[in-house]
């Protein structure tokens, strides 16, 4: 049976020891397709409020929104807290559950590179100082980083490992418009050559299941994303959460979620046309509470897992 080369078997061949990402999530940090820069309402897909803008520790920090045009922080310190206390909980628990020796500082929720520079660098180094600290991510959109910003990390990743998590999504330019992205594909290929250029890695976040699209397309999606040379991908079905644009289009029979089969058929084909030293973070994803509308083969987790696993057995392959 053939592993899938994993991001985790990437750490682990690099470090030789388990080394777990941690997840931040900072107060403050928006997204400019949510806050009008780009566009309001953010992906059709996306409930706003999932990405809980308070934390932690820092409830105080809740609702405020970073000043784009100045370089003053009056919460930066607040929010250099709130990662400390997110880190330590974090990465405690980590290492007493699963035995992690070493981490990746992972800036997840909202745009991680969209506010000003000072507050990016004094959050980036902070994150670099904590022990065992041997990395980081961070998650972004392809119209919202700057050379200036690039530039500092290429200057970390001499010492560091730095990922830049991109969502491309789809290469269609009529999708990212119907899914209101904000941004078109042209966007996000020149920034992941740029990063590629610089040295960084890149990891790539892909959709399968986006309005209208059919297989050749997603597949084409997977087909490009590899050529611009990202170093890991992420998969994801698109699923219906409340409270949407998504969620309306799908009550009014306008959107159709993508069926389990077809998903697992897409899967597997973007997995055999991957270049095999480009690492896989994700294969599916979901969510298991009330918020999912549907499709409702994306609520368990273990069990999406348990049904690639065995489609890839039958290949030879395993996740
Ligand atoms: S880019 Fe991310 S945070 Fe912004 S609206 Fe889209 S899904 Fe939401």
């Amino acid at each position: 049976m053939e592993q899938i080369y994993t991001f985790g078997n990437y750490l682990h061949n690099k470090y030789a020891c388990k080394v777990y990402k941690v997840g931040i999530n900072i107060s403050g940090f928006t997204c400019p397709n949510i806050d009008g820069t780009v566009a309001k309402g953010g992906c059709t897909f996306c409930e706003n409020d999932s990405f809980s803008a308070s934390t932690g520790q820092a409830q105080s920090l809740k609702g405020f929104h970073l000043n784009l045009k100045s370089k003053e922080n009056p919460y930066l310190q607040k929010q250099l807290e709130q990662l400390e206390l997110q880190f330590n909980a974090i990465s405690k628990r980590q290492a007493k559950e699963y035995g992690a020796k070493k981490f990746l500082v992972y800036f997840q929720s909202f745009t991680n590179t969209y506010a000003p520079f000072e507050t990016l660098k004094a959050l980036y180094d902070k994150a670099l100082s904590f022990p065992d600290v041997i990395g980081l991510s961070i998650g972004t959109r392809s119209d919202s980083i700057t050379e200036e910003t690039l530039d500092y990390l290429a200057c970390l990743n001499k010492n560091k490992e730095i990922w830049i998590e991109f969502g491309i999504q789809s290469v269609y330019d009529e999708t990212l418009e119907k899914i209101n992205r904000g941004h078109n594909s042209a966007n996000v290929k020149e920034w992941i050559l740029k990063s590629k250029e610089k040295g960084l890695n890149v990891c790539g976040h892909l959709i399968f299941g986006l309005p209208d699209e059919n297989k050749d397309m997603m597949l084409e999606t997977s087909k490009q994303a590899y050529e611009w040379g990202i170093d890991s991908v992420k998969y994801h079905p698109l699923y219906v959460v409340k409270k949407t644009a998504l969620a309306n289009d799908f009550i009014k029979g306008v959107f159709t979620p993508i069926s389990e089969e077809e998903y697992l058929d897409i899967l597997v084909k973007s997995l055999k046309m991957k270049p095999k030293m480009v690492s896989v973070q994700r294969v599916t994803a979901g969510i298991n509470d009330s918020s999912l509308l549907a499709p409702e083969w994306c609520r368990d987790k273990n069990i999406q897992i348990k049904n690639i696993n065995k489609t890839l057995k039958q290949l030879g392959l395993k996740y």
